[in-house]
């Protein structure tokens, strides 16, 4: 829950989360809409599935017994080095490094790094150093050491290196210029789309249409109005479109935006597009029980507004 999400906004998760999955096989057991309703409003959704795949590995293919070493977690569907690192240090004392994005940034500054951490020679370097600095003593606890000063003092704009207790070795703050670090290579712009978003209605009981992303791919699984490549594809089903103007919706990769138009006259089944597994006519007592994105919720506050 915690990858790119800050711990104030998975606060209000985790509770209601181990309430709903209070073990590994209640979670693996659990329907996937069950899981992503549980998750809907955190994002990155790949996340909800990827833990659940993870509890049904654990359940069916080690008979629920939960790994304690980082090359015992890498086999599990979902977990990559850095989080294996995290469990066997903190949880099993394994003397093995986890490394993140507050940890390159620590390390690649400590070693006034002049190459960049997401090339594969700057990531060598700090996974080696990473590897050697956690054969210490206590794993668990210089995990989280590293993780705290990451988040806490040497922060990406403004590292407070005059409070930090590792100043005296640190190579960026003997230059002077600890914020120079870490090195990236340039950033790859993100990726412009434009979509129609069709929003049918059914006067007489308020149902709308909406229609289920494949499992596989951004947002899979959740419901929305369909999202359609023109205009022409929002008019062939139905010829008599209002429009509820365009808004934006930026994903990591790509800045969608999105021209919100309704139509209220074609009660039949319209066609599923591609992208979409299936459809219904979804009641209004019934929209809060379907996984939906951040991005559903956004048009349907768009539709309530008044046309201006
Ligand atoms: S001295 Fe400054 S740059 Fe170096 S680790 Fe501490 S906060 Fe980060």
């Amino acid at each position: 829950m915690l990858q790119q999400t800050r711990v104030e906004t998975v606060r209000r998760y985790w509770d209601l989360w181990l309430e709903t999955f209070p073990t590994v096989a209640s979670l693996a057991s659990a329907s996937t809409e069950a899981v992503l309703s549980q998750w809907q409003g955190l994002g990155y959704y790949r996340r909800a599935r990827n833990l659940q795949a993870g509890a049904i590995f654990i359940v069916e293919q080690l008979g629920g017994a939960i790994p304690t070493t980082a090359e015992g977690w890498k086999t599990v569907p979902g977990v990559g080095p850095y989080t294996a690192g995290a469990i066997a240090s903190i949880a099993f004392g394994e003397p093995v490094p986890a490394v993140d994005g507050n940890v390159l940034r620590v390390l690649s500054r400590w070693l006034a790094l002049e190459l960049p951490i997401d090339g594969k020679t700057g990531r060598t370097a700090i996974d080696s150093l990473a590897a050697d600095l956690a054969a210490g003593p206590r794993p668990g606890a210089w995990t989280q050491a590293l993780m705290e000063l990451g988040a806490t003092l040497c922060t990406p704009t403004s590292p407070a290196c005059l409070l930090c207790p590792v100043s005296a070795g640190c190579a960026a703050a003997a230059m002077g210029e600890p914020a120079r670090f870490p090195l990236k290579a340039k950033a790859k712009a993100p990726r412009e789309e434009h979509r129609f978003a069709l929003a049918l209605m059914q006067p007489e009981t308020g149902a709308e249409w909406w229609v289920q992303r494949d499992e596989q791919g951004l947002l899979g699984g959740l419901w929305e109005f369909p999202l359609l490549a023109s205009v022409e594809a929002a008019e062939d089903v139905s010829a008599s479109l209002t429009h509820h103007g365009d808004l934006l919706h930026i994903f990591t990769h790509i800045r969608l935006s999105v021209t919100l138009c309704s139509a209220t006259e074609d009660p039949t089944e319209p066609p599923i597009p591609v992208g979409y597994q299936t459809g219904r006519w979804v009641l209004p007592e019934e929209r809060e029980t379907l996984p939906q994105s951040r991005l559903m919720r956004k048009l349907r506050e768009r539709l309530l507004l008044p046309l201006g």
